[in-house]
């Protein structure tokens, strides 16, 4: 199912870290990772309202920490934000949600 909207199959697959971002092989690399990476429908991936936007990709962050870890997605976002010239920077997460 789409990450995003949790309703549609997720068919395409989206760099959590845009080709836009990466400027070099190395970065390109680290942001080539399974803790950086979204399954999203169409609508939600190229649709009118897609997910390329600043909080929306903090949603998809804390989607990816809730499945695989937070330490684990935070890890991989600092190995690609040594790369990048404006690192993303991952919000707080809220203890106790479920
Ligand atoms: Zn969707
Ligand atoms: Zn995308």
């Amino acid at each position: 199912m789409c990450d995003y909207c949790g309703r549609s199959l997720g068919t395409d697959l989206h760099h959590l870290v845009s080709r836009g971002r990466t400027h070099t092989a190395a970065a390109r690399e680290a942001s080539e990772s399974l803790y950086l990476f979204s399954w999203l429908c169409q609508d939600c991936h190229i649709g009118s309202n897609n997910v390329h936007t600043r909080d929306r990709t903090q949603v998809l962050l804390a989607f990816n920490a809730s499945l695989f870890g937070e330490e684990n997605v935070r890890n991989a976002l600092a190995e690609v934000n040594q790369y990048l010239r404006q690192p993303i920077i991952m919000e707080e997460m809220e203890d106790g949600e479920a």
